[in-house]
């Protein structure tokens, strides 16, 4: 028996190739984005207490109640934007089950989704599962700014949502208040639903401040928020996230989360409810990742690589336009095997041919680490 593929264009992703080669070859990995150190072991400890606390047994659908209190007591403090913990809040396992959760509950045959490239990888695969149709608008190097006529030309009647990523994965930019006003005003008197990927919200470079969608009424009335622990207190294997949107929106989301996993783990929750009540742990996320792209460039700056600082993520771009015109996965490849430094080429987060000579580093790292990736990057 034949089974025709639900994705016949998704191979395996990028991030898993990269770590397989990095693995083989013993390279440095700043490709796929996850920290090389661990969490604070107070945060570990608070787990172990969890799991001797009784936490171990099913959590609530939506998620531990003290989680998403501690999460709606900082929308108030960070944002003075108000979510219910009761019905607007949802625990979920990463971001990315938050944005499938989301797409799944609203995206049918026929729709039209939204995005901008180079994006993120889950979101197209989440749109053809649901039987969406994903519009690319294609945002230029070397600084990647929306064109919001653009935009407007590519919404019509099938338009169900417009998914946004600020700070944005895989180049490092972040909307302004113009950018998000820009796109409430292009949603205002629509049924447009905004997805809006925020899990880099507290890691903005150079004074800037996070624009969330909650910080403007009109759209957050049309707008999920889908967020990740895992960048925020140095977990990404933890795999916890949340979801935040008004209640109508959310109840919907509800019907999916609650067939799609019920609920996510328990101890972890307990224990990032009590972390998170401590908002030292991310108000020095924006210091603490800024003094690691500042040191990961002064290192590199007289390599032959180009660059625009990141302004957010823990992503820098390199341009080696002046090294090779190799195709970026071809130079990222050769630099696992040749040099034994794994990074992950921008093309990938495009849906068409195209190479713009970059390749994305990742600075989740400690120090010593990227000293050693600059000793390699200073002989490219
Ligand atoms: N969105 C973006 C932009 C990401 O970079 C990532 C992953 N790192 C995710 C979503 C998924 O987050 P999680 O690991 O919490 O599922
Ligand atoms: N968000 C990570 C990155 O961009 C990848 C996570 C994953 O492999 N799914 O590197």
């Amino acid at each position: 028996m034949q089974h025709p593929s639900k994705l016949p264009r998704i191979g395996t992703t990028i991030f898993t190739v990269m770590n397989h080669l990095a693995k083989k070859y013993d390279a440095i990995n700043l490709s796929q984005g996850f920290p090389d150190f661990d969490p604070d072991s107070r945060l570990i400890d608070l787990v172990t207490k969890a799991m001797h606390s009784g936490y171990n047994q099913y959590a609530p659908m939506a998620g531990n109640m003290e989680l998403r209190e501690a999460i709606a007591k900082k929308y108030d403090v960070l944002y003075q934007s108000s979510y219910h913990p009761e019905t607007d809040i949802t625990i979920t396992a990463g971001a990315t089950q938050a944005i499938f959760c989301a797409i799944s509950a609203f995206v049918k045959s026929g729709d039209e989704v939204i995005i901008f490239r180079p994006a993120y990888d889950c979101y197209e695969p989440a749109i053809a599962l649901n039987g969406g149709k994903t519009i690319s608008v294609t945002l230029d190097g070397p600084d990647y700014q929306v064109n919001w006529n653009t935009v407007k030309e590519a919404i019509n009647d099938h338009t169900k949502m417009i998914i946004i990523n600020t700070p944005q994965n895989p180049i490092g930019t972040i909307f302004s208040e113009k950018d998000l006003l820009q796109l409430q005003a292009l949603t205002k008197d629509t049924n447009i639903i905004v997805l809006s990927d925020e899990v880099y919200e507290h890691i903005v470079f150079d004074g800037e401040t996070h624009k969330s969608v909650c910080l403007f009424p009109d759209l957050k009335a049309r707008s999920f928020v889908a967020a990740s622990f895992g960048k925020t207190f140095h977990n990404t294997g933890w795999k916890v996230g949340y979801c935040c949107a008004p209640k109508a929106l959310m109840d919907e989301f509800r019907k999916v989360h609650q067939f799609n996993v019920f609920c996510i783990n328990h101890p972890t929750q307990k224990a990032l409810a009590d972390y998170l009540n401590e908002p030292d742990h991310y108000l020095e996320l924006p210091g603490f990742y800024q003094k690691k792209r500042d040191l990961f460039l002064d290192l590199i700056k007289t390599s032959r690589f180009r660059f625009t600082p990141s302004k957010g993520t823990y992503f820098q771009l390199l341009d080696y336009s002046a090294i090779t015109d190799e195709g970026d996965v071809d130079l990222a490849k050769r630099l696992v095997k040749e040099k034994q430094l794994a990074s992950i080429p921008l093309s990938v987060f495009y849906n068409k041919e195209i190479n713009n000579n970059v390749l994305r580093f990742c600075f989740a790292k400690t120090d010593d680490t990227l000293k050693r990736a600059a000793d390699i990057i200073n002989t490219i």
